[in-house]
C-alpha cells in the first residue's frame, strides 16, 4: 500500500519528473518509486531513488513508502554494482537544509565510489564520547520510541 504523501507539488522538479513533465534519464520504476540518474553526477552511475508521492523529508514518511524506497534502492544499487563495478558505493539522504538538502522531495543518492575520487563523506567524529554524554541523549530518543 503506497503512503498517501502530499499531493504532487507543481513546483517540485521531482514531481514533474514523476509526471513525465520534466526530462530525466530513467533507470527503473514501479508503482511506488522511481530511479533516475542525477543531472550533476559526482561519479558515473550516480543515481537518485524517490517515492512517486511528494514527501519533503523522512520525518513525516510512512513506513510502507520508506520500505518501497529502500527496496528500490537495494535493487538499483545491486544493478549499478554489477553494471559499472565501482570500488564501492555510498547511500546518502539529506533531510533539511542544514543536512545539505537542495531538492525538497525525499531522495536517496546512490553514489558509486572509486579510489581517489576526492569525495569526502565523513559520518563519524574524531573523539569518542563518554557514557555520561551518550546515555542522556539515548534516553531522550527512547522516550519518543515509546
Ligand atoms: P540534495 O542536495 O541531496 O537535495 O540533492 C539533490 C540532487 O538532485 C542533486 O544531486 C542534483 O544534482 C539533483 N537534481 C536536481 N535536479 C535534477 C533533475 N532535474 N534531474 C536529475 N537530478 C536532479
Ligand atoms: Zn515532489
Amino acid at each position: 500500500m503506497t503512503g498517501v504523501g502530499q499531493p504532487p507539488d507543481q513546483d517540485c522538479i521531482f514531481c514533474q519528473i514523476v509526471a513525465g513533465q520534466a526530462p530525466a534519464t530513467r533507470i527503473y520504476e514501479d508503482p511506488q518509486t522511481l530511479a533516475f540518474l542525477d543531472l550533476n553526477p559526482i561519479n558515473p552511475g550516480h543515481c537518485l531513488v524517490i517515492p512517486k508521492t511528494h514527501h519533503v523529508t523522512l520525518f513525516t514518511l510512512d513506513s510502507a513508502t520508506y520500505e518501497a524506497v529502500a527496496a528500490t534502492t537495494l535493487k538499483v544499487a545491486q544493478a549499478i554494482q554489477s553494471a559499472l563495478q565501482p570500488g564501492g558505493m555510498n547511500i546518502f539522504q539529506a533531510n533539511g537544509v542544514v543536512a545539505g538538502q537542495t531538492v525538497f522531495h525525499l531522495h536517496n543518492h546512490l553514489l558509486p565510489r572509486h579510489d581517489n575520487d576526492n569525495l569526502r563523506v565523513e559520518v563519524h567524529g574524531l573523539q569518542p564520547a563518554g557514557v555520561e554524554q551518550l546515555e542522556p541523549i539515548a534516553e531522550r530518543i527512547r522516550e519518543q520510541l515509546g
